[in-house]
């Protein structure tokens, strides 16, 4: 379609240099091809007329054919109005216009039989439509008011540059005038043959111009097929070039720090899960190739342990292996944890964060050159160039949703080959999320908790419970249990947030005076915040107020409350990830949502969902459902790699797998796409490409 995408709609018939800025402006729509793909977003029948007498104020539209049999101007000056009387013979309803009277009533015939479609409403008890659509029924255009009529959204800015929903129309109506039959294919004839697909022309122009509702699916199939088509064989073409062109470190054996940690220092029975992920990633980083693999698992899967695992894979393979985390927090913790497990093996664990000292650097540069560190713990610190590793052949990346893909890349450097990478993350993101956004990486998942966990109760209570809410904590706190209370801090500047939070926190010493309360927020210093969080995680305190920065990997097990205020700003995953911090002991834990009264519908749900589910697959399903993907916590920073025009990933899974089961089939057998048949695929993967590059410089 390359003349279309290159031909500026300034040129099209209807359009002109104003409008045309419009569209670029508020849709951008520039070329013929962009407004080709503008689709509509709802269908209305217009097959259908009613006669005056059956019309009832709460039709949402109507579609009425009489005529008009008076005219008049009603009121004065502003307040003036044209109102017309309409007939068709079983009844009467008045059309009322506010604005453009003179120009409207100079259109208007008398004579003529018209179609008026709107919205009716009831006035001084009688039936009217403001500003109705209106058509002679002998210029109706069959192809408009034949069936199913379109709708294109619209911005205030466009209709005030008078370009409607009708307005797009009738453009696309003159792109088809003039192009009939030119829009080229941009799928390959076996595909559109073997799948019985609409060919393109056809789909384009019944998305725009249905016939009927069975062509119209079939229409939307075929584009959103196409869209997550071509999303899936770049991804898969991108995965496999990596694989050719990249060689890998195979780490051939297992040997002394695996065996002796599995016989000698493991503290509990792999759950299954664990075994059997343990056993993808150690068959990828056997091989020859390169491993890029994601390892999902929900919050207290046990990730780190198999993190943990496959770094002494590395060591017993002679290569160093390093762990980043988002959090100083986290790092700390890991590092703790990391080191205890690895006890009399001989492994030199070291912690890397902004806040090591000068001397202590520069020894771990040292350690790291000459090969003594064995495994780096830390913060973004490891990206940075200084940190040079002897011979680096894994990195694991721990909450990669927490870091772009650019900082996975950096660390990709660190060796001659880049080093095997696992990230893993505890956000879980729908399957056909992951196929998209992580549709390059491998993928292993630990879908089963530890055995014993008791699972989280969560109950959902207004402000008006207060009083329930801390009786219930004192009760726990006399159980010897410890209680988070987490305020929302989204934008760490947002300084009402922070008076939210410590009043809070004065309102708990106040409130639980016998206990200590300690406070954590983004605006402490690192080494403040991590003093707090150690007290709390020693035990020392009892309740600790925070913000958002305890939600990721903080593991205090006799922590068995989390309340969290102000429940209504947090979408679904964060809340999860929240809960997430308790139930991570023996003792029946807690989760208590606390909310104002006035709560939107999506946030009633939200809140229905959490106190009904714990599955963090499930949480994340409902999330995509009720938010959409661009919105998905996770997925702001990776970013969808393409905007989608039609296909929707909440909805469409079963089209994207088949997409993708189309897409794997083609490279089985052309794996990087070089063979004459597949050049149509290759152009197509080319111009997205090149779309992709020229919307980054124009936004
Ligand atoms: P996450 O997947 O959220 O990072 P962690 O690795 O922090 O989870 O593990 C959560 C808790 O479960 C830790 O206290 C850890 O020691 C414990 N754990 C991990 N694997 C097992 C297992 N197989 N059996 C029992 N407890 C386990
Ligand atoms: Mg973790």
């Amino acid at each position: 379609m390359s003349e279309l995408s290159t031909l500026n709609i300034a040129y099209l018939a209807g359009v002109g240099p104003k409008k045309a800025e419009l569209l670029k402006q508020e849709l951008k729509v520039i070329s013929y091809e962009d407004l080709l793909y503008y689709f509509p977003y709802k269908y209305i029948d217009r097959s259908k007329f009613y006669t005056i007498n059956e019309v009832k104020a709460t039709q949402s539209h109507i579609q009425v054919k009489g005529k008009i049999t008076a005219l008049k101007t009603i009121g004065e000056g502003r307040q003036a109005r044209l109102s017309a009387t309409f007939s068709d013979g079983t009844g009467v309803i008045e059309l009322v216009w506010f604005k453009g009277h003179q120009y409207i009533k100079e259109g208007l015939d008398a004579n003529a039989e018209y179609i008026v479609f709107g919205k009716p409403s009831l006035f001084n008890g009688h039936l009217n439509i403001v500003h109705p659509e209106m058509e002679k029924s002998k210029d109706a255009d069959e192809k408009i008011s034949a069936s199913l009529q379109a709708f294109y959204n619209t911005s205030e800015r466009m209709k005030k540059g008078y370009i409607n929903s009708k307005t797009i129309q009738k453009m696309q109506q003159n792109i088809f005038a003039a192009y009939a039959g030119k829009i080229p294919e941009t799928l390959p004839s076996r595909i559109i043959t073997h799948y019985k697909l609409m060919h393109l022309h056809e789909a384009l122009q019944t998305v725009h111009f249905p016939t009927s509702t069975e062509l119209l699916e079939k229409a939307r199939f075929r584009l959103k097929f196409e869209e997550l088509f071509y999303i899936q064989l770049n991804i898969l073409k991108i995965k496999n070039l990596r694989s050719f062109k990249i060689k890998g470190y195979p780490f051939a054996k297992v040997g002394h720090y695996l065996n002796t940690f599995y016989k000698e220092k493991l503290p509990f029975e792999l759950t299954n899960a664990q075994k059997r992920v343990i056993k993808e990633i150690r068959a990828d980083m056997g091989s020859d190739k390169q491993m890029n693999r994601l390892l999902q698992g929900d919050v207290g899967s046990g990730k780190t342990l198999v993190a943990l695992m496959v770094m002494l894979i590395a060591l017993d393979n002679n290569f160093q292996a390093c762990l980043m985390a988002p959090t100083e927090i986290l790092a700390n913790q890991h590092y703790e944890t990391l080191s205890k497990m690895v006890e009399g093996l001989d492994v030199n664990v070291r912690l890397l964060t902004g806040s090591t000292k000068k001397k202590e650097r520069d020894e771990l540069d040292q350690l790291l050159l000459s090969g003594q560190l064995h495994i780096l713990i830390g913060t973004h610190a490891l990206l940075e160039n200084r940190v040079q590793f002897k011979n680096l052949g894994l990195v694991v990346i721990d909450e990669q949703h927490r870091f772009g893909v650019a900082q996975r890349a950096r660390l990709w450097k660190k060796n001659e080959r880049p080093p095997h990478v696992l990230v893993m993350t505890a956000t879980p993101i729908p399957r056909t999320l992951a196929l998209t956004i992580y549709g390059d990486l491998d993928v292993s998942v630990i879908d089963e908790l530890p055995p014993g966990r008791k699972s989280i109760e969560t109950a959902h209570y207004f402000h008006n419970r207060r009083n329930n809410l801390n009786r219930f904590i004192l009760g726990e706190l006399q159980k010897g249990r410890q209680i988070y209370v987490v305020y929302p801090l989204i934008e760490e500047s947002e300084s009402l947030d922070f008076k939210n939070l410590t009043e809070g926190y004065e309102y708990m010493q106040q409130a639980f005076a016998d206990y200590k309360v300690e406070m954590v927020h983004g605006k402490m210093k690192s080494k403040e915040k991590d003093a707090a969080m150690q007290i709390f995680a020693s035990g020392q305190a009892h309740i600790l107020v925070s913000t958002t920065v305890i939600e990721v990997g903080v593991n205090v097990p006799n922590a068995s409350v989390m309340v969290i205020e102000s429940a209504e700003r947090f979408g679904l995953s964060q809340l999860h990830q929240l809960r997430g911090r308790v139930g991570r002991g023996a003792e029946q834990s807690f989760c208590i949502l606390m909310t104002s009264y006035k709560l939107s519908e999506d946030t009633r749900k939200r809140m229905t969902i959490m106190t009904q589910t714990t599955d963090g697959f499930e949480i994340s399903e409902a999330d995509l459902k009720l938010r959409g993907p661009g919105d998905l916590e996770g997925t702001q920073q990776s970013g969808l790699p393409f905007a989608l025009k039609i296909a929707n990933l909440a909805k469409d899974g079963q089209t994207l797998q088949f997409a993708r089961q189309v897409a794997e089939a083609i490279l089985a057998d052309d794996p990087l796409l070089e063979k004459q048949d597949n050049f149509l695929l290759s152009k197509q993967l080319l111009k997205l490409s090149r779309e992709k590059i020229n919307w980054s410089m124009i936004s």
